[in-house]
């Protein structure tokens, strides 16, 4: 099948694809676990995992297993009718949450979206908020994705300039910053969307206390608050969902990314029955979500994780990981940050841009990609070895110093 050279099918894509990405020049053909290899047969150790979509490692066996099962048998019904798949997947994911109940999605960006739905459904319904008057607070430097919506409230000018007009109804204020919070809080304010640690932002990890703190507000002035854990969650940072380090209980949880196993766009949001109750027949809905592949990849790829303890090989992992990135002594090197197996290494100013490192890195067989321009973030599949992060950590320590 492989006919083309990498070099051709960049040429190809750079001429037929639209420009929105600036990728890597790796072009990845074949993958398996952590490892993925180019047209050419060189190998490369994955430090992305397609930004955490890939938690399980590339293509692992009982998920791919799953899909294949799943496609002989049933793949689309729509929600026009039950199917056999969409009941189990629901039933799997409100015990994995701890939530009643569930909607499903297909992307991240719906799940948000479905997430900013119900807050504002209950604000008006439940809340008695005044109609269209609804205000949901969020944070400087966020990423929820990419609609007109979610990209109304982004500060990052690449992401929202000449996109407008803007959805109204949202209030930014500074991530990490409580008293900000408390001072936004308004009659119309319905409820607070965050990431426990800012991924895209480059890895900002809060303040511990800040999500307590949150739940706190939440609650005194009966506000909903809603846990992007699209990036964050199915293991990534060491727990199950990275708020679970400040032992709180948000009242939604969206999740999508690593839900469908590295294989296909599963998303969803997890709420109890006296908010996810709002919705009734006809009030949202998606073609392809709850289809019974989906659900069956993704029930795959929660057992994955569970059974494999991926959680706790991230914790464990994660902290030698970062141990090893700090003992690297560099001038380049202004900061290594993270949680988990979700890692930021921060370059000083001095050090150039982070896209010098990545490219060095990629050269020496190691992908991973720069968030803003001096920020490496380092996040593999879950299933890495401690022999696979030495070997990591000796290519990253000859580029970096
Ligand atoms: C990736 C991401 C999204 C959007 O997910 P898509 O599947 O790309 O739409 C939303 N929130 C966070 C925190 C993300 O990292």
């Amino acid at each position: 099948m492989a006919q083309y050279t990498s070099k051709e099918l960049m040429e190809m894509e750079h001429h037929y694809g639209a420009h929105n990405y600036h990728p890597l020049e790796v072009v990845i053909s074949k993958a398996e676990g952590i490892w993925v290899e180019d047209p050419e047969g060189k190998r490369y150790m994955d430090m992305l995992s397609a930004y955490s979509a890939v938690n399980q490692g590339h293509r692992h066996p009982r998920i791919i297993q799953a899909l294949k099962d799943q496609a002989d048998v049933l793949t689309l019904t729509s929600r026009a009718f039950f199917n056999d798949r969409w009941p189990l997947f629901a039933k799997k994911l409100a015990e994995v949450t701890g939530k009643e109940m569930i909607l499903p999605m297909n992307t991240g960006a719906e799940a948000v979206e479905t997430a900013i739905k119900t807050m504002r459904k209950w604000g008006y319904l439940v809340k008695g908020v005044e109609q269209d008057k609804a205000e949901i607070i969020v944070f400087e430097e966020n990423f929820h994705g990419r609609t007109v919506t979610i990209v109304s409230f982004s500060v990052d000018p690449d992401a929202k300039d000449n996109y407008g007009p803007y959805t109204p109804g949202f209030v930014v204020v500074p991530y990490d910053d409580l008293d900000a919070v408390e001072k936004a809080v308004n009659k119309n304010t319905v409820g607070i969307l965050v990431e426990p640690i800012q991924g895209e932002a480059g890895v900002r990890v809060p303040t511990g206390g800040f999500l307590n703190g949150l739940e706190a507000i939440a609650r005194e002035h009966n506000l909903l608050l809603a846990m992007d854990e699209v990036q964050t969650g199915f293991c990534r940072t060491g727990k199950t969902f990275a708020f679970q380090h400040e032992g709180i209980n948000p009242d939604i949880i969206i999740m999508g990314k690593a839900l469908g196993g590295g294989v296909l766009p599963v998303s969803a949001i997890a709420a109890d029955k006296e908010v996810l109750g709002v919705f009734k027949p006809g009030t949202h809905g998606s073609t392809f979500g709850g289809n019974p592949l989906a659900c069956s990849v993704a029930m795959a790829a929660i057992d994955v994780l569970v059974d494999e303890k991926l959680a706790d090989r991230a914790a464990e992992l994660g902290a030698y990981f970062m141990e090893g990135l700090r003992a690297i002594k560099s001038p380049k090197i202004k900061e290594v940050r993270g949680k988990g197996l979700l890692i930021g290494v921060v370059l000083n100013e001095s050090a150039g841009k982070a896209r010098i490192y990545t490219t060095a890195l990629k050269d020496r067989g190691l992908l991973c990609k720069e968030t803003h321009s001096w920020i490496i973030r380092f996040a593999p599949p879950l299933v890495i070895t401690r022999e696979e992060v030495d070997a990591a950590l000796k290519i990253i320590a000859e580029v970096l110093a």
